[in-house]
């Protein structure tokens, strides 16, 4: 479904990523771990069109998407849910998971209906200023406001970042309903364990190249991840 070819980006003289291949299969859950500064991020901004690569295919359905501008590739089926939330923090609930409907609003009753049903919390909240949700729900109301979109594909930026540990379980759980309901999902994760056993197969980044990829269940058990990533 997605297909990343030599992907090379930078940020001025600085080389972030340095020739990435990465594929997600149709129906996968599929997640990237490194350490701060591997370019995780900016392999989600590169996929995303919020950066250009400076060489490299990128490939969605068929579709070569390098150069084309973010909100082209939502329209194509393929969201990000950024690190750090994003959310519109004067806006209602409400108002933000419509704001996510921009490029679509076809269905939106529906739309909100599901999202309520995933995140029963946020109907309760429909009305509250979302700066004033707790960091859990405001995870929860920005993977809400990319579902607007209708993705068939989503891109999530360390949903768990600093989240108590009821809360990161939550989510967790979420990513994996979606992926049941038929979200392919490509995810970046501090939380290397939780994210290697929710995962099919997993890239491992280091200094802008892929170090390693397999299965989360190899990576699990890999010497190499088990020291660097998850504190053995
Ligand atoms: P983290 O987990 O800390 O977010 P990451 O793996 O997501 O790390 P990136 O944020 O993609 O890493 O950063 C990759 C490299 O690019 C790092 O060396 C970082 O310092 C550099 N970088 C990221 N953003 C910028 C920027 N706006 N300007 C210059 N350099 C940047």
């Amino acid at each position: 479904m997605l297909r990343l070819s030599e992907i090379h980006t930078s940020y001025g003289h600085i080389k972030a990523l340095k020739g990435i291949d990465i594929e997600v299969m149709k129906g996968e859950i599929v997640c990237l771990i490194g350490s701060n500064g591997a370019g995780k991020s900016t392999a989600l901004m590169t996929i995303s069109g919020v950066l250009k690569p400076d060489c490299g295919k990128i490939e969605f359905n068929g579709q070569q998407i390098e150069g084309m501008d973010p909100h082209e590739i939502v329209g194509l089926g393929l969201s990000q849910v950024p690190e750090g939330r994003r959310i519109f923090p004067r806006l209602s609930v409400l108002e933000n998971l419509e704001m996510g409907a921009f490029m679509n609003n076809s269905g939106l009753k529906e739309k909100i209906k599901h999202i309520f049903s995933l995140f029963p919390v946020l109907h309760e909240r429909s009305n509250q200023p979302s700066g004033t949700l707790s960091g859990g729900e405001q995870q929860m109301l920005a993977i809400g406001r990319s579902l607007m979109a209708n993705p068939k594909m989503l891109l999530l930026d360390e949903p768990s970042l600093g989240l108590a540990p009821i809360m990161v379980s939550k989510i967790f759980k979420t990513i994996k309903e979606l992926n049941i309901e038929g979200c392919t999902i490509l995810l970046v994760e501090q939380n290397a364990r939780a994210a290697l056993r929710l995962a099919h197969r997993a890239y491992v980044l280091e200094s802008g190249i892929v170090k390693l990829h397999g299965t989360g269940e190899e990576l699990l058990h890999n010497e190499g991840v088990r020291k660097a990533y998850l504190g053995e």
